[in-house]
């Protein structure tokens, strides 16, 4: 099967692991602070703070920033359920606007003036211009899953010149790995401390008490990254500028191979700015066939996403289809065509006789 996304370790990585396995302190060690400084110096952000997944990133994002009960969260339907839940988890109200067909992100001018915070998501890698947003929250948290890597007129996704925070997941398909794992960059040290306490069960050291002592002073989780993947986060870092030249060349080799094809392309990245290409959306009438026909010749092609307030855990907020017909519309023909820097050309030209077949 060749999957719609996977990881790429090389000898380097395992080195870096195993390293990392001998050294005294295997969590909250060396690792992680070096992995959190390349992170800084990589997206040109003041503070990064690793997590045990991108998911919890996020938890960490909206709770620190004070979102809570009687808060409303906006984010893009369009998106792995995590990008809404995470408002859930911190008892705030998540909601949604429609999506903005050329870009496949949220359409930022439908945000309204009553929105306590924004969840940001770059759907695909292509980032959304949060400088656009109609009516700007209190909050604004960038949804950086598929993102790492992205550049825009304002320079690195994740360099928080434009919000107040940007999460990052590091799980497999992601560009970079670190096995499960995220990160929040910032540029406030205020939110870095919260963001490392709430990591941390809430733990508090003071610099005037004795060693042992620490106080609690608010709810907080084990949310750690261990050292043996901060040290496979540093080195896939290593290699990250490459990972996502690659997905841009394979990217318009699709584009080259797929133009005559009756499908829609992926959106492309404003002139200037680096696509991030997570994903290779593409969109197709009778999709349903064309699953079922990739899926039978062994390309692991797959939706991404179900909109969010269709599952039932969103049936509660009482939202109408009829209110995102764009959403509804893109997502009735999206398939993301495999899309990693280990796929090769041959694999590549695989998946594009097939779905040519298939059409
Ligand atoms: C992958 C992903 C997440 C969650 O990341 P995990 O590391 O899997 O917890 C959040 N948002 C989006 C858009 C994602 O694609």
């Amino acid at each position: 099967m060749i999957p719609y996304g996977r990881q790429l370790i090389d000898a380097a990585d395992v080195a870096a692991v195993t390293d990392a396995l001998t050294s005294p302190m295997i969590t909250q060690g060396p690792h992680l602070a070096q992995f959190e400084e390349g992170l800084c110096e990589f997206t040109g952000a003041q503070y990064a703070v690793a997590f045990s997944s991108g998911t919890a990133a996020l938890h960490a994002a909206v709770a620190v920033a004070g979102i809570g009960a009687g808060d409303t969260v906006v984010t893009s339907p369009l998106s792995f359920a995590a990008s809404a839940n995470c408002a859930r988890y911190a008892g705030a109200t998540p909601t949604f606007v429609d999506i903005d067909p050329s870009t496949l992100n949220m359409e930022p001018t439908l945000l309204g003036p009553h929105i306590d915070a924004v969840v940001a998501v770059h759907y695909a890698g292509l980032p959304l211009d949060v400088s656009k947003l109609r009516h700007r929250p209190r909050v604004v948290i960038e949804d950086a899953a598929h993102a790492i890597g992205a550049v825009t007129a304002y320079g690195p996704v994740g360099n928080c010149t434009r919000s107040d925070m940007c999460a990052f997941s590091f799980h497999p398909v992601k560009t970079i790995t670190t096995g499960e794992g995220g990160a929040v960059t910032t540029n406030s040290a205020t939110y870095a401390e919260r963001l490392r306490r709430f990591r941390n069960h809430g733990i508090k050291h003071r610099a005037d008490a004795d060693g042992w002592f620490y106080e609690i002073e608010s709810l907080g989780f084990n949310y750690r990254m261990t050292d043996l993947q901060a040290a496979l986060g540093t080195s896939q870092l290593s290699k990250i500028r490459g990972f996502v030249e690659r997905r841009n060349e394979l990217a318009e080799r699709y584009r080259n191979v797929l133009s005559e094809l009756p499908i829609e392309l992926p959106p492309r990245a404003p002139e200037g700015w680096l696509h991030a290409y997570h994903l290779f959306p593409i969109q197709v009438a009778r999709r349903r066939h064309v699953y079922n026909a990739m899926r039978a010749a062994g390309i692991g092609v797959q939706v991404h996403y179900i909109p969010i307030y269709h599952h039932p855990l969103y049936q509660d907020l009482n939202i109408k289809e009829s209110d995102f017909p764009c959403t509804e519309h893109v997502y009735s023909r999206l398939l993301s065509l495999p899309m990693y820097p280990a796929l090769t050309e041959e694999e590549q030209d695989r998946v594009v006789s097939t779905l040519r077949e298939s059409l």
